[in-house]
């Protein structure tokens, strides 16, 4: 395991999950993007980060094992210059077993298939621009149910004394489709079902009350607007579940991109 720094403003590493929104973040400098590198002010430099992301929403659990965890650009349609960013956090082979054997060597399987998709290195690229924290992603395996997602997240929430940044990346509200008619018709307008979400869910986090977390989605018409799909919705599942109610909650950034993709960093710790 990560020999553990001292000398640290925390006991324990706070855990984070990132509004990361459109690729496009990662080479505009807005306000989204000055809000990923002000995260870097409310934790601890870490040894290493184990990142869940959106968009390694699969059929089954893998961990990234390579060295040199290859800078995924998984979109179509965007500029140049956004396919030329690289992301050269080194990867933590040693690190990435580890959390294999804390969750379970049956279920998890290490894989050098995947990188580091623009859900992590869209924000992390502002959070971390040097790249040197080694950065081991997880997949969110598609076939599980929200209480499985949830006891995973319960199961890292160890690795917090450890000297490592749980770092999960959706979009607390991501309906593409929306957002997509509305950039056609040059509005960005937040429908109230958006707005009415996004504050529901912050509240439930405020509260710490898990039973309502794990049960807004899918089962209201506001959450079923709110994801259409439940990829984006998932990595704050894992985050709450590395959380406690004895951590702070604090919401870094706010607000909408695009109409109805909710911008909200949330810090647990
Ligand atoms: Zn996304």
């Amino acid at each position: 395991m990560i020999e553990e720094k001292r000398g640290l403003s925390h006991d324990r590493m706070p855990v984070i999950f990132a509004g990361h929104g459109s690729p496009m973040n990662a080479v505009q400098d807005n306000q989204w993007s000055r809000g990923f590198a002000q995260l870097r002010d409310y934790v601890p430099k870490p040894a290493a980060i184990l990142a869940i992301s959106a968009h390694w929403y699969v059929s089954g659990s893998y961990l990234t094992s390579n060295l040199r965890p290859p800078t995924i650009h998984d979109f179509g349609g965007f500029p140049q210059a956004l396919y030329e960013i690289k992301y050269p956090a080194p990867g933590h082979p040693e690190f990435a077993e580890s959390v294999r054997e804390l969750l379970g060597k049956e279920r998890v399987q290490l894989s050098e298939d995947w990188g580091l998709d623009h859900g992590i290195w869209s924000v992390l690229c502002w959070m971390y621009p040097e790249a040197t924290v080694p950065v081991v992603q997880l997949s969110i395996d598609r076939n599980l149910d929200v209480t499985q997602h949830y006891k995973i997240g319960r199961s890292l929430a160890g690795l917090r004394d450890q000297n490592i940044l749980i770092f999960t990346s959706g979009n607390i509200v991501h309906n593409l489709p929306d957002a997509f008619r509305q950039m056609r018709f040059g509005t960005a307008a937040t429908p109230d079902w958006a707005d009415r979400f996004d504050e529901a869910v912050k509240q439930i986090l405020i509260a710490h009350d898990i039973e309502p977390l794990l049960s807004i989605y899918p089962d209201t018409a506001d959450a079923q607007l709110a994801h259409p799909t439940p990829d984006h919705w998932l990595p704050l599942i894992y985050a709450a579940g590395a959380a406690n109610k004895n951590d702070r909650v604090r919401f870094t950034s706010e607000g909408f991109d695009l109409g109805s993709l909710s911008m909200r960093n949330v810090i647990f710790g």
